[in-house]
C-alpha cells in the first residue's frame, strides 16, 4: 500500500462516522401548510414549489425539474394523491430553469402555464427544449379565482431576476417568493444576474404587504417557513454588505482582495456563510467598484 493510499483511506474513515450520522432525508416530500387544508408544498432535493389545491382543479407553481425530468412527473403524482382534480395552472416564479424546467408534463395533463411577460420574452430567445413558453402572461398584476381560492400574483420590480412575481393567498396569508428572500441563510451564485439598489426597494414591498407565512422556493433552515422578521433580516444582511463593499471599492479593493476581505460576522452563523459570502461580494463590487 502506497501512502498516498493510506491517507486516502484515513480521511475516508474520518469522515464515515459523520456520514453515518446525516439524517437520511427523502429525495422528495409533499407537506400540507399547517393550519390551511388546502394549500401543499412539493419538495424534490433542494427545491421546492407551491401547489393549492381548489374544489375546481389545482394552482400547480414551478415544475423544479432542471436535469432532472423525473421531478416533474412524481410531482405531478403526488398532486394526484391528494385529489382528484385536475391541474388547471402552471405559474412559473421566474425565467431560472432550476425552478421552472419540466413543464411538459403538467401542460399535456391540461394545465395553462402563466408567468411574468418578461420570463417568456427571455424563454422565447433562449429555447431550451425542456422549458415550455407561458400560454398566458402578466405584466403588474394578475388574480388567479379557482374554486373558491384567490391566488394574487404582483410583480414588484427587480430583484433577484427581472421577472420574478410574488404569490400571495391573501384568504391564507401566506406567500410564496423564489430566490429573492432566502430564509436565514446567505445568498450565493444567485447574486451573478441580482439587481442590488431595486431589490432593497423590492424587498420593502414584500413588507408591506398582507401576509403571515412565506414559503421560499429552497426549504428555510429547519425546514421553517419565513416571517416578516426574516424578509427585514435578509434586508439589513444586504444593507450591510452592500455597505462593507462599498468601503472596499472605494478603497480600490474591487474584486479580489475585496472578495478576500469583506467579512460580516454578524452573519457567521447563517448556512451558507463559509462558501457564499465570496458571491455577495462580487455582486457589489459590480455596483460599487465598477457601476453597474
Ligand atoms: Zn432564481
Amino acid at each position: 500500500m502506497n501512502r498516498r493510499f493510506l491517507i486516502a483511506a484515513a480521511l475516508v474513515l474520518a469522515s464515515a462516522p459523520a456520514l453515518a450520522q446525516a439524517p437520511q432525508r427523502p429525495p422528495f416530500s409533499t407537506t400540507k401548510v399547517e393550519g390551511t387544508d388546502n394549500v401543499y408544498i412539493f419538495r424534490y432535493g433542494n427545491h421546492q414549489s407551491m401547489f393549492v389545491v381548489t374544489s375546481a382543479g389545482v394552482i400547480a407553481t414551478d415544475p423544479i425539474s432542471y436535469g432532472r425530468p423525473q421531478a416533474a412527473t412524481t410531482y405531478i403524482d403526488e398532486i394526484k394523491k391528494v385529489t382528484d382534480k385536475p391541474i388547471k395552472y402552471l405559474i412559473y416564479s421566474h425565467h431560472h430553469y432550476d425552478h421552472i424546467a419540466g413543464g411538459q408534463p403538467f401542460k399535456d395533463a391540461g394545465a395553462k402555464i402563466v408567468a411574468h411577460k418578461k420570463a417568456k420574452e427571455r424563454l422565447a430567445v433562449l429555447k431550451d427544449p425542456a422549458t415550455p413558453l407561458p400560454d398566458e402572461t402578466m405584466d403588474k398584476s394578475k388574480t388567479i379565482k379557482l374554486g373558491g381560492t384567490t391566488l394574487e400574483l404582483s410583480y414588484i420590480g427587480l430583484n433577484h431576476s427581472d421577472t420574478s412575481i410574488v404569490m400571495r393567498l391573501p384568504k391564507e396569508k401566506i406567500l410564496f417568493v423564489v430566490d429573492f428572500i432566502p430564509v436565514g441563510q446567505v445568498p450565493g451564485r444567485g447574486m451573478i444576474d441580482f439587481y442590488p439598489l431595486e431589490a432593497e426597494r423590492s424587498i420593502k414591498r414584500v413588507l408591506s404587504m398582507d401576509w403571515e407565512r412565506m414559503i421560499p422556493g429552497h426549504p428555510g433552515v429547519g425546514d421553517r417557513l419565513g416571517t416578516k422578521q426574516d424578509v427585514q433580516d435578509q434586508l439589513t444582511f444586504l444593507q450591510d454588505a452592500s455597505a462593507a463593499v462599498k468601503a472596499a471599492a472605494r478603497e480600490g479593493k474591487c474584486w479580489e482582495p475585496a472578495e478576500k476581505e469583506v467579512k460580516l460576522p454578524k452573519y457567521e452563523k447563517w448556512p451558507g456563510y463559509e462558501n457564499n459570502l465570496q458571491f455577495v461580494t462580487r455582486r457589489y463590487c459590480g455596483l460599487w467598484g465598477r457601476g453597474t
